[in-house]
């Protein structure tokens, strides 16, 4: 506002001036060199008390540890560590050398500044947030100036609020703190590094103002070994994508300001999420809630839900429209993927489509029955012809196949290659790094060749109910997973009465 007021004053000055017949244009010059000087050296970071972080006035109403769905042993391990801060005196009373920095490791989206945040409210501390691009410039001493600044106003803005403490909150530490020698301007990038391993070396639990540096990244691998070592980043917080019932908290979490119907399970569409982080999970509840109100519905039901979970998924829906053959083709395509997920594993699939989304111009989704994160021999080769399912299918009934399938062979070739490297083909335990070029090709034929032939007298056993599922997908767009398995239902009873007669 001042500014404001202090420009129209300057531009009011100028024009009397030039309205009573002053000469102004030498004063005006000697003001543009002044600016021109200002601009440079604030650029260098000489001028500007350059500040690279945000207060967050709002902490203690804002994310408390309640607030974080699942993540129960990330939040244990970071309860222990804020003991240095809150009850100092009974760490020192153990002789435990107090924790300087707690590292945050573990994919995007899952909680990291949210626990950093709900750090902060729980012990009570000034919180200071900056992202470590914020520290990389082109200009040598930059980086570790502001490293300097952070620290000291960190110590200014507790002592401001009366607080004991300050958290430190830096996201994407890896930019600031990778391996040294690793980037071509190295000196600017080691520079800054050093100057963080010094301020973090002179934290002590007798400090006016106690400081814990909390850093979150992505990519723990490229930190450099300094950095990691006892004594600066002494705990290491892996926070990984939530499990089913960590999905149902966070799911409760962001839907407790929404009016849900009564028929939302939330605990199942917990389990048909397998793979969503806490943000997927928030945008989810979000997209649920925008399609509801799109609907002029007063509660978001489970349709909601589900059709945001394919948005989430898989991208907002498109335009185009495919011409009728292509619509077939593109159904029968998806219905032989559901036909061989049923086959393999009964009951898998949740949805078919053909509405295009993102990329794709049809999909399935599989609901997983619970999470796994290691797979088996069999688990493998059956998603295999789940993927080859497709293909087969045009083949079998359209008579040619298409461009449609290339991303599933792609997609079979890795799962191939899976089965390959973890010692379970009939190679044995191989590199596949080394394995010659035709012994490699030659075991992934023989993998994909038998699951063809699986896949292949499936589809000509089912071609009937692959005609009629398409028809209705093509009249619905969207169905669930329940047309097909009554449809199987009913095949599976008249081979056995056939068998019988
Ligand atoms: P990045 O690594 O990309 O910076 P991050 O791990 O720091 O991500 P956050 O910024 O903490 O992730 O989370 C993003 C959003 O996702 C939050 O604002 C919140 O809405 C939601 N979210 C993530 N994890 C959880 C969780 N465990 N409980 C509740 N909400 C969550």
């Amino acid at each position: 506002m001042l500014k404001e007021i202090g420009v129209g004053v300057t531009l009011g000055i100028v024009i009397s001036l030039i309205w009573l017949d002053f000469n102004i244009y030498p004063a005006l010059f000697l003001v543009g060199i002044f600016f021109l000087l200002f601009k440079v050296l604030d650029i260098r970071g000489g001028v500007k008390n350059f500040i690279p972080l945000q207060n967050d006035n709002k902490l203690r109403t804002g994310i408390s540890f309640e607030d974080i769905g699942g993540q129960n042993s990330a939040k244990t391990e970071l309860l222990e560590a804020l003991d240095f801060v809150k009850v100092p005196e009974k760490i020192q009373l153990m002789g435990i050398r107090p924790i300087k920095g707690v590292l945050l490791a573990g994919p995007p989206g899952t909680g990291k500044t949210l626990l950093a945040k709900a750090a902060a409210s729980y012990t009570d501390s000034a919180f200071l947030s900056a992202a470590g691009s914020e520290f990389i410039e082109m200009y040598a001493g930059v980086g570790a100036q502001r490293i300097r600044q952070l620290f000291q106003e960190a110590r200014n803005t507790a002592k401001k609020k009366n607080k004991s403490s300050a958290i430190v909150f830096i996201d994407e530490i890896e930019i600031l703190g990778s391996k040294r020698g690793s980037h071509s301007s190295h000196l600017e990038y080691d520079q800054t590094l050093n100057q963080l391993l010094v301020e973090m070396d002179g934290l002590s639990l007798d400090d006016e103002i106690r400081i814990l540096l909390i850093g979150a990244t992505n990519r723990s691998d490229l930190l450099d070994s300094a950095i990691l070592r006892p004594g600066r980043f002494d705990r290491i917080v892996q926070v990984e994508l939530p499990d089913v019932e960590g999905r149902f908290q966070i799911l409760k979490i962001h839907t407790r300001n929404k009016p849900l119907s009564s028929d939302v399970k939330l605990k199942k569409i917990a389990a048909e999420t397998f793979g969503f982080s806490g943000a997927h999970l928030e945008s989810l509840a979000n997209e649920a809630a925008i399609t509801a109100l799109r609907e002029k519905c007063n509660y978001l039901e489970p349709n909601h839900f589900l059709e945001a979970i394919d948005k989430v998924m898989m991208g907002e829906k498109l335009d185009k429209r495919p011409a009728p053959e292509e619509c077939r083709r593109i159904a029968i395509h998806e219905i032989g993927h559901a036909l061989v997920s049923e086959y393999i594993k009964p009951n898998s699939v949740s949805t078919i489509t053909i509405i295009p989304r993102g990329k794709a111009m049809g999909y399935i989704r599989q609901k997983p029955e619970k999470d796994s994160y290691i797979y088996t021999k069999e688990f493998l080769e059956g998603q295999i012809a789940v993927l080859l399912g497709g293909a087969v299918s045009e083949e079998e009934l359209l008579g040619s196949r298409s461009t449609g399938a290339a991303n599933d062979f792609q997609q079979a070739i890795e799962l191939g290659k899976r089965i390959i490297s973890s010692g379970m083909s009939s190679l044995g335990v191989v590199s596949v790094k080394d394995l010659p070029g035709d012994m490699l090709h030659e075991q992934l034929k023989t993998i994909l060749n038998n699951q063809e032939n699986k896949v292949r007298n499936i589809i000509n056993e089912c071609k009937s109910i692959i005609e009629k599922t398409a028809a209705y997908l093509l009249k619905k767009e969207r169905i669930s997973g329940d047309y097909l398995r009554e449809l199987i239902k009913a095949r599976k009873k008249d081979a056995f009465k056939k068998n019988i007669v």
